[in-house]
């Protein structure tokens, strides 16, 4: 399992389940967590904006720790991928 503090701009925690499988720390219900799913290279999330969007925070969150690993894997994209980090969260 791995667990990320993803980006020092938020304090949401991301969980990996392994097989396209994530736990998602929610900020409206403290204590709560969504679970966000990759459907066919699709990332889904079970929480009421993801349903009216199609995009939420946790979405967001589950790309950032992909990012994180990929950069932990091979350092020298790690510069463009704060980027994008940043970017998507601002
Ligand atoms: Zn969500």
């Amino acid at each position: 399992m791995f667990t990320a503090q993803y980006i020092a701009k938020t304090d949401d925690s991301v969980i990996d389940l392994g097989k396209g499988n994530w736990l998602v720390s929610s900020k409206s219900n403290p204590g709560g967590w969504y679970q966000v799913k990759d459907l066919f290279d699709n990332l889904v999330c079970e929480c009421p904006g993801y349903l009216n969007r199609y995009h939420c925070r946790h979405i967001t969150g589950v790309v950032a720790l992909q990012w994180m690993q990929r950069r932990a894997a091979n350092p020298e994209s790690g510069r463009q991928a704060v980027a994008e980090i940043q970017a998507l969260s601002a």
